[in-house]
Parts: structure tokens; C-alpha cells; sequence
């Protein structure tokens, strides 16, 4: 045990309602609180955000948390409002008061606020930041910089963020104070990356496990009609997933809306949600989803904050992600409850063209989706097996448990499972 130790478990339980910590929070709280530079990976959903939030609490001083946008940092702002937890943010379309406000925080001794929300730029950006910043570090207020998505500091990661780049100079400037980065993507070459970019070489990596026993990953020839498709979802529903809730995903609005519209007209109550749908009409959709009115909701990727429910049974790729990271987080929405639910991605080749023409941007990007790719075609390896490499972890096939088709049909060196033959034992 920690000096902190109690004030920790008090406040999870008084500010949080929380009873217990999650695999390796406690661990990634107690690192920071320590002073130690870390780099904390978790899943997505697993509560990154607790790991900074709480030792904000415990200590004197501030906490600046970088975030790489501003309604992730507006959904955080949210959620601490909701807990009685002072906190600010800025960003450039904070108005002039409310950055000054922001401001005034890194200065002030008695601010109340004890974190403050900002985005990487600020770091190169802002000399008024920088230097309120240094004042606030002079004055022994700077308790520490989390880095949330820490992984955008990495060319080789999915989702590389030029502005991050400047967030190398902190353990110069700031050398007393630690660093803690959060990310879900665990694959070691993005995580070397982000130590030596941020000058914390073989620091500290606090790692949970991506093994989500409880899911079953299956997947299922795509055929080249929307007419086809429509019939495999179809018997999906009305079979194997009657009464229950999910979500297919969808390529584009326009798939999205073909698929919906197709589902419909076979008497299926399904939502459409994307992008260009008024914000009204989409938290319409979302809300009928969760009160089981719509079985499931056909959806592009902009389906995906705010999704708490626990019982969506399955989640259906009409086509491939642009990488196992977006994969296993989309996938991931599936039995947040621990009970059993399905993950099935429907795949044809000429979709490694259809994704690649918007990844095609950079190399590494092209690279992410052969990850994709490699999971959707390999007839003989456990899937489960597959995605335990991809995110650096060992989880033996003997942990499958016969949860994923390929350990299902084993013995066989059956490719793909055929979809004719798999829609007759529907
Ligand atoms: P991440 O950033 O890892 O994706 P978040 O920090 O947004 O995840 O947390 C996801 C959800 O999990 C939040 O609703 C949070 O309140 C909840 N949560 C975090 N830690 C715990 C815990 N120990 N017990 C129960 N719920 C938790
Ligand atoms: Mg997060
Ligand atoms: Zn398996």
C-alpha cells in the first residue's frame, strides 16, 4: 500500500460509485501517482479515462490531460460535470473568456479545477499556454500530462496525428513532472514509437488483456450482390438473431442506407444511422435501438460514442474494417455483458480495393488493412489466435474454446465457410 492508498479506494467509491477497480487500473494509478512515466493500454471501453482522472483527485495540483479532439474532450467534460469533478478545456473554438478562464488555471494557486483538457497543438502553438503552462510547473502545480490516444503520436499507428509531435519537448521542459500516455493499440512497434518520440524509452507499459471470451468471430463469404446480402442478413435476423440486438456495420452512407432500406421492405425493424443525419434524428435512432423497438441498426463507423449498451448480442461487418484496431473495436461492441454474442464479418476480395481507395493516403495505413485482411482469410488458424498476435498477447489455442468458426469446423481445411451451405442450418 500506497500514503494514497486510501484516498484512492474513498474517492472510487464517493465520486465514482465505483466498488472495484478493473484489471490494471489500480496498477497504472498507483505508477502515476508515483511519479513514474507510463504508458497505460487497455481496450477500448476497458476506462482509460479513470486512470488520469482519479489520481487528479488525490494530489494537490493540476493534471493536463492532450486530446486529439474536441468531442472526445467535450464527452469527458460531460461525464466529470456529472461527478462533481472541476475540470476545463480549451480548444481553438473555445470563445476568448473561456480561454482565458483556461488559462487562469494554470496561474492560479486556489483554482479549484483539477484537470484541464487541451489539444497537442496548443504545446507549439500557444506561447501563452507555454508559458502559463511553465509558470503553473515553477510553482510545483504541474502534477502530470496524460496523453489520451497516445498512440497518435506513432507514423506506424492507425491513426497518426502530426500536432503530437510536439509534444516531445514535455520531458525536457517539465522534467519532475511524469507523463502517463493511454492507448488501445498494443503492437510493440507503435509502442516503441511513442517512447522514443516522447523521450520515455523503456518506460513502464501497463497492459490489460484484448481476449474477449465471450465473443465468437466467424466469418462469411460476402456474395457481390446488395439483393444476396440482403438475404444472408435477412435469415440472420429472423433466425439465429431473433429478438435479439446489434449492429451492422456498413462501408458507406450509402450501403447504410441501401441495406437498411432493403431490410425494411423484407419486414425487418432496423435504424440507419450516419454522418449526415441531423444529430436529432440520430439520437432518435440510437434510442430506439436500445429500447428494442429496432432490432438492430444498419450504421457507418460514426455509430460508435456513446454506445452503452450491454446486451447487443451481435455485430455483423457488411464489409471489412480499415484495420484489426477498428475492427476489434467496432466488433467490441458486442456482450459488454459477458454473455455470449457473435462477431461476423461478411468478406470478398474486391472489398481490399473498395477500403484500400480511402486508405490509400499512406503506406501504413495499406499495411493495417492487410492485418484486416489476413484475419478474414486465414481458413486454418484460429481467429482468436490471429488477433492475439496482432495485439502482442498469447492467449494458446487452447483458449478459443471452440468460440470462433475456424476451431468450430476443426479438422477441416475448409477456406471460408460456404455461405449457401451455412444459410441451410440457419
Ligand atoms: P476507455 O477510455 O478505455 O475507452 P473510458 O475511460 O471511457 O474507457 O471508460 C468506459 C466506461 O467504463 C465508462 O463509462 C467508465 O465510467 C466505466 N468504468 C471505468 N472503470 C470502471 C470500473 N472499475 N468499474 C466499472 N465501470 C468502470
Ligand atoms: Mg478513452
Ligand atoms: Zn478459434
Amino acid at each position: 500500500t500506497y500514503e494514497w492508498s486510501e484516498d484512492v479506494i474513498r474517492m472510487l467509491k464517493d465520486v465514482y460509485k465505483i466498488d472495484s477497480f478493473r484489471p490494471k487500473q489500480l496498477a497504472a494509478i498507483n505508477s502515476t501517482l508515483s511519479g513514474q512515466h507510463a504508458i497505460v493500454v487497455m481496450p477500448t471501453g476497458a476506462g482509460k479515462s479513470l486512470c488520469y482522472q482519479l489520481p487528479a483527485l488525490v494530489k494537490p495540483g493540476l493534471t493536463v490531460v492532450v486530446s486529439p479532439l474536441i468531442s472526445l474532450m467535450e464527452d469527458q467534460l460531460r461525464s466529470l460535470t456529472n461527478r462533481n469533478i472541476p475540470a476545463k478545456l480549451m480548444s481553438n473554438t473555445s470563445t476568448k473568456e473561456e480561454t482565458s478562464e483556461a488559462l487562469n488555471t494554470l496561474k492560479d494557486k486556489n483554482t479549484k479545477i483539477k484537470l484541464l483538457y487541451v489539444t497537442p497543438e496548443r504545446f507549439a502553438k500557444s506561447k501563452r499556454f507555454m508559458s502559463n503552462l511553465q509558470t503553473c510547473y515553477a510553482a510545483g502545480r504541474l502534477q502530470r500530462i496524460a496523453i489520451d490516444e497516445v498512440h497518435c503520436c506513432s507514423q506506424w499507428g492507425h491513426d497518426f496525428r502530426p500536432d503530437y509531435k510536439y509534444l516531445g519537448i514535455l520531458t525536457q521542459m517539465f522534467p519532475n513532472t511524469p507523463l502517463l500516455g493511454l492507448t488501445a493499440t498494443a503492437t510493440a512497434s507503435v509502442l516503441t514509437d511513442v517512447q522514443k518520440m516522447l523521450n520515455i524509452p523503456g518506460c513502464l507499459v501497463i497492459k490489460s488483456t484484448f481476449n474477449r471470451p465471450n465473443l465468437f468471430y466467424k466469418i462469411l463469404e460476402k456474395p457481390s450482390s446488395l439483393e444476396d446480402c440482403l438475404t444472408i442478413l435477412e435469415k440472420l435476423l429472423k433466425g439465429r438473431y431473433r429478438g435479439e440486438s446489434g449492429i451492422i456495420y456498413t462501408n458507406s452512407i450509402r450501403d447504410a442506407e441501401d441495406i437498411a432500406g432493403g431490410l425494411r421492405k423484407r419486414g425487418l425493424k432496423v435504424g440507419c444511422y450516419h454522418a449526415n443525419l441531423e444529430a436529432a434524428v440520430r439520437s432518435q435512432v440510437h434510442t430506439k435501438w436500445h429500447d428494442k423497438y429496432y432490432q438492430a441498426i444498419v450504421a457507418t463507423i460514426a455509430f460508435g460514442m456513446g454506445i452503452d449498451k450491454p446486451d447487443v448480442r451481435f455485430v455483423i461487418h457488411h464489409t471489412i474494417s480499415k484495420s484489426m484496431e477498428n475492427y476489434y473495436q467496432e466488433s467490441g461492441r458486442a456482450g459488454r455483458d459477458g454473455l455470449r454474442a457473435e462477431c461476423v464479418t461478411l468478406y470478398r476480395m474486391q472489398d481490399i480495393f473498395k477500403v484500400s481507395t480511402m486508405v490509400f493516403s499512406s503506406v501504413g495505413n495499406l499495411e493495417h488493412l492487410y492485418g484486416m485482411v489476413k484475419y478474414c482469410l486465414n481458413g486454418s488458424l484460429c481467429r482468436r489466435l490471429i488477433i492475439a498476435e496482432h495485439f502482442d498477447e498469447n492467449w494458446g489455442t487452447a483458449d478459443c474454446n471452440n468460440m470462433c468458426d475456424v476451431c468450430c469446423t476443426s479438422g477441416t481445411n475448409e477456406k471460408i465457410i460456404n455461405v449457401r451451405l451455412y444459410c441451410k442450418t440457419l
